[in-house]
Parts: C-alpha cells; structure tokens; sequence
C-alpha cells in the first residue's frame, strides 16, 4: 500500500471506528483541530497514563504537577517567546496560499536530485540561522520555486509570524488592549519552570530531581497538516529534570537513553526509530535530539531531548525579580565545600500526545489477507500492545437465548472494575470479531452452551486468531497478565 493512501486510509478508520473527528465537522471542520471519539480518547488516556506511571511513579526523584494553561503575560517575555517563537513565513500573491519557508524548500528539493538538494537545504540552513529573510527570498526566486497549489512564482517578502495564540482577560475593556492580553501556553514547560521552587521546597526535592507535567498547548501553526501530526490545538507530555551545573551532558544522555528504551515498550520495532540530532538549536538549548518516528510520511519528530541549560530560570529570575537558585548541601570532591549556591540546569524530555496517538496508530494499522480459493476476505486490525487497546476485553454471548447473557454479564461484572470491557450480543459472532479488530481489543471471549455446563469458554487472540477453550474463572487472569506493563 502506497504511504498516502495508508495516511488516507488510516484518517477514514479513525472516524469510521469513533478514535478521530474534524472538530465541528457540521461546519465544514476548523483547520488543524481534531476531537477524539470514543475509543481514541481510550487510546490516548492510556498512552498519558503510562507516561505519567513510567515518569513519576517509577523514578522516585520526579513528581508531577498541573499547572494552568493561562500563565501571566511576563512569563513569555522571559522565556523569549514574545520575541522569538516564530516562524518565517511567505505568501503566494496569487493562490493567496501562505507557507512556511522551510516547509516550501523541502517540498521544491523533493523532485531534485540529491546532490542538488543538499545543496539547496544547507543554504536554506545557514540562512534560517542567521535570520536572513532577504537571502531566503532569494533562495526561493533564484530556484523558481512555484507554489505547489497555484504554479506560479508570485511570491511576497519573507516574513516573521509568531505562533501564540493570544486572547483578552478579564471583563474590564483596557486602553490599551495589549494590557488585557494574555496568550494560551505553547508549551506545557514553563508551568513547570515557574513552580521550580514551589515544588522543590514544599517536596523538599534533591538535586536531580524531575517535575513531569502534561497538558493542553496552543501553536497557531502557519501550515499544519498530516492529520493529527500537525495540530493547533494538541497536548505535551513535558518533563524538566534539573541538574547540577556541568552534569546536564550526562543527563542528556541518560534521558535520551530512557527515552527511547519507553518508546521501544510501546511494541514499536526498533527500526521504525532514529535519533535525529540538531545543528541549528533553539535560543535556549545547548545540545538538542528528536526521537523521530517512520509515520507514512516518513521519519519525522515525535519527541524532543533537550539540555536548556539554565537558561529559563535565569530568566525567570531577571523579570519576576525572585530568586530561582537552589541550595546543594552535597559536598564537591574537588574543594571539600558545599556546592552552595547555584540556579540549576535542566535537561528536558517533550513528547506530543497526539503524535503518539498517531505513530501508534500508524503503528498498528494492518490490512491483512485472508483470502481462500473460494472467497476473497481482508481483515482490517489494529495490533496495539494489549496494555494500550481501548477495549482490553469483548464478551460476546453467542445467541440472545438460554441464559447465556447471564453468564456473559456475569463475566462482565467480574472484569469491569479491572479493565476496559465490551458487551455485544447482535450479529454472528465472526462479524463481531472483526468489529473488535478493527479497534484493537486483543481478546473476545464467546459464552455458548457448553459454558452453561461446565463453565469453560472460548477466548480469542486478536493477531493469531487462535481461539482456546479456557475456564472462565481464568480470563480476568488471563487478561490482566497481557496488559501488566510495570
Ligand atoms: P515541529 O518541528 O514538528 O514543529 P517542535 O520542534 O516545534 O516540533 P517542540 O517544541 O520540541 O516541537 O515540542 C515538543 C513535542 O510537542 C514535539 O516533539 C511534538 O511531538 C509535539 N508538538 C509540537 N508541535 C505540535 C503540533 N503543532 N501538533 C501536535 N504536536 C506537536
């Protein structure tokens, strides 16, 4: 299957089978801006559930807050965000289409030769670096680069355009309305970054310690695309794990280490992954790496590992003027002293939720086979790792009648309290099955007569499609061992 249409056909699934909507798609939809249905929102809950165990109950030095999404308006001007979290940007005159820079240039390089393409992309590197709008313009006219929608080469200047969303607070109308202006966070990091010493002295938190947080987060993107890759409105899971001063490279390396060993517990082959390490780095990192993921787009960014130095709380201390350092009582080999008095550093781990939602999906989207000589049949099936299926269990009675519901709900009631379950009695039971593939639930269990006698059922694997004649009082067992992780 080509990769566009297993994009195609993975965005028909999400809607078909309840995981993704267009949000306010009686309205036509709202750009970049997606609902989750009934079992996406499953799927999603379990993957924020495992990051948040994975971080903060099995590291005994990270501990988790919730911070609000409207932060005092000072905060991005310390943090640089007021002046800096941009992209370049330019307008096609005539298809009116806007575009990213760097987003154009790829597209252009595609269909060029890859000595020539490399080319084109260090240049477009260098100047991105060194904010040169003009020689970026020129870059894009010496090439003739069109506009992938329009074909013409009518392009405006480059341009700056900041990604903050911003809103008004407050009932009370302002002279000026920029003093009434607050923005929807862009990041969940500098919740986080505001509360270092909240939580470090009511926690009474030893260096190194983490703060893990997740949550909603605002980009006004200038493209987005890609489904849920490239949203407006999406959530992070963040954690800054802070450090004593010359240890971050260290810590950056554990955390990109840990990373990669929770992405590949996801039942991700290792293959499907690569680090991707940065050159041109953000205002506030000194070393930088994506875990990138094989989407059917092609490897692309799921989750960043940054060292931001002390770069946030140094900030945070010059403009709210409150002192952001922290006291390490711990005794350096070199002096014999204390190491006394220092703001830390921070090593960052920011992973997209939805990202994830989708390299799972992507992930686990199969269409496989099984034709016969005498009828053609394709079973569509979603193979997560049991521990992140929306519906761990489907309990199906085989006929309405003879009091086998009973005994299905019977088995419903004892599994209910554990895990997600499914109840179904309509339809033949092979219908049924493939209804719960196509959602990812990894067992089916059938209730037929000769559960009435001896209590034995038949349980049904999802990617073997073996089915095995267990006692009844098993299954709770049985299914709790699949999903167990930690
Ligand atoms: P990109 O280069 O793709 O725009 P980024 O480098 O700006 O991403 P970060 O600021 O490092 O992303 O954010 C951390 C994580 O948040 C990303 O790895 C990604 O998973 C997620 N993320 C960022 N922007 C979006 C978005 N618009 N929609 C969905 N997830 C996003």
């Amino acid at each position: 299957m080509a990769n566009e249409n297993k994009l195609q056909d993975l965005i028909g699934h999400c809607k078909e089978y309840g995981f993704v909507f267009q949000s306010s798609e009686i309205y036509d939809g709202l750009g970049a801006v997606y609902d989750y249905g009934q079992y996406g929102v499953e799927l999603k809950r379990n993957i924020r559930d495992y990051w948040w165990r994975s971080m903060t109950q099995m590291h005994d030095n990270i501990v988790g807050i919730d911070a609000a999404i409207f932060m005092h308006p000072t905060v991005w001007k310390a943090s640089g965000h007021v002046d800096n979290f941009s992209d370049p940007m330019i307008d096609n005159k005539d298809s009116k289409k806007r575009y990213r820079v760097d987003h154009l240039i790829e597209g252009f390089v595609e269909n060029l030769d890859k000595e020539k393409g490399e080319a084109i992309i260090n240049q477009m590197e260098a100047l991105l670096a060194a904010d040169d709008f003009v020689g970026l313009k020129n870059l894009i006219d010496d090439n003739a680069m069109k506009c992938p929608i329009g074909g013409t080469c009518n392009w405006t200047d480059v341009r700056q355009f900041n990604l903050m969303f911003a809103t008004e607070f407050g009932a009370i109308a302002a002279d000026n309305p920029d003093d009434n202006k607050v923005y929807l966070r862009p990041e969940t990091a500098q919740g986080i970054f505001v509360n270092f010493l909240n939580v470090q002295k009511s926690g009474r938190m030893k260096i190194p310690f983490g703060i893990a947080q997740t949550g909603k987060a605002f980009r006004n993107e200038i493209v987005a695309r890609g489904f849920i890759f490239r949203m407006r409105e999406f959530e992070q899971m963040e954690m800054q794990f802070f450090v004593r001063p010359g240890t971050q490279k260290q810590w950056y390396d554990y955390w990109k280490e840990e990373r990669m060993k929770w992405h590949l517990s996801l039942g991700i082959s290792a293959d499907h992954y690569k680090f991707h390490d940065h050159i041109k780095l953000a205002h506030y990192a000194d070393m930088a790496s994506d875990i990138e993921y094989d989407f059917p787009m092609g490897f692309k960014e799921v989750e960043g590992i940054h060292s931001r130095t002390n770069f946030d709380l140094t900030q945070h201390q010059e403009f709210s003027k409150k002192k952001m350092q922290y006291f390490d009582a711990d005794i350096d080999p070199e002096t014999g002293k204390a190491f006394g008095n220092y703001i830390p550093y921070v090593v960052e781990t920011s992973i997209g939720l939805d990202r994830t939602v989708m390299m799972l999906l992507s992930e686990a989207y199969q269409i496989e086979d099984l034709s016969t000589e005498e009828r053609k049949d394709d079973r569509v099936v979603l193979k997560f790792a049991p521990f992140l299926a929306p519906i761990k269990l489907a309990v199906f009675p085989l006929t309405k009648k003879d009091g086998l519901p009973d005994l299905a709900k019977k088995l419903m009631d004892e599994c209910r309290p554990m895990f997600k379950c499914f109840y179904e009695e309509k339809d033949a039971i092979g219908k049924r099955y493939r209804r719960q593939d196509a959602i990812g639930t990894p067992f089916c269990v059938t209730i037929d007569h000769q559960s009435l006698e001896d209590k034995t059922v038949t349980i049904r694997h999802r990617d073997s499609m073996l089915q095995e004649r267990v006692p009844m009082s098993e299954v709770k067992n049985i299914v709790m061992k699949s999903i167990s992780v930690f």
